[in-house]
């Protein structure tokens, strides 16, 4: 099933991603972690591939928000959403996808692979806070980092920043691998949410696997 509806405004969040705002079909909805695929309903792009992204707001917003980083030298999708003015005609298929909360864990993120956990953690922090659960989340400068300070709040102590290429005060430098997490995850229990490039995904999953994790605890886009 597809839905139509139009853009109503976009702002910056950072120096390549945008946040999205986009009037509320009548019958969608969504659990968060879930994405859906879009189409940019013009001419020269109502035949392109749809491309997946994911709702970030809460479920019973009265508009749909999604969170979206721009890939200029791919001249794609992301790249024409980026200079969408507000009227803009879109369409959306229904939401899919395995991301969802199951309970307390450790959120493992790189890049725009945040957004499903930005939903997750919007309708957490609303329901009673994300105690038991920390963050990991990979970037390649502190100049990407995706909704930080809010990270922050949520989280406080139990938020780790790393950068992979220019780090700072605040964050930790290098790869989420292996070493880096038998360093930090004493604690093992609860669930274990992966997102991010493919090969994040892959990479995280092998080590939390070689860590003892069990697949019932692994909960990512398959
Ligand atoms: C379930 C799911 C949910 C997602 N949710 C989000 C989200 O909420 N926010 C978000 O920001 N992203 C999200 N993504 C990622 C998002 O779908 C992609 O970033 C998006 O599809 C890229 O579209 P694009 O048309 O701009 O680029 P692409 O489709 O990657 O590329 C367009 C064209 O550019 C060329 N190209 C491809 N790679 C390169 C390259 N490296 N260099 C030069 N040219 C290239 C190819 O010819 C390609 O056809 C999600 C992905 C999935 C699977």
């Amino acid at each position: 099933m597809q839905f139509r509806t139009t853009l109503l405004m976009s702002q910056f969040v950072t120096h390549d991603v945008k946040r999205f705002v986009l009037e509320r079909p009548d019958g969608f909805s969504f659990t968060p972690g879930q994405g859906i695929e879009l189409v940019i309903d013009e001419p020269r792009w109502r035949d392109e591939k749809a491309r997946p992204f994911t709702p970030t707001g809460h479920t019973d917003d009265r508009v749909l928000e999604f969170t979206i980083k721009r890939y200029a030298e791919h001249g794609g999708v992301t790249d024409r959403l980026h200079c969408l003015e507000p009227g803009a005609p879109l369409r959306i298929t229904e939401a899919f996808g395995a991301i969802h909360y199951k309970g307390p864990g450790t959120f493992l993120a790189a890049g725009a692979g945040i957004t499903p956990f930005l939903a997750i953690f919007r309708q957490q922090a609303r329901q009673g806070g994300l105690s038991g659960s920390r963050l990991f989340f990979s970037n390649k400068t502190p100049a990407d980092v995706i909704c930080e300070k809010e990270l922050r709040h949520y989280f406080g102590e139990a938020a780790q920043f790393t950068c992979t290429r220019v780090s700072g005060p605040g964050y930790g430098e290098g790869r989420i691998d292996q070493p880096y997490l038998e360093q930090r995850l004493t604690d093992r229990s609860g669930y274990f949410y992966v997102c991010g490039p493919d090969l994040f995904v892959e990479e995280i999953n092998a080590a939390l696997r070689n860590m003892g994790i069990k697949a019932e605890s692994l909960v990512f886009e398959q």
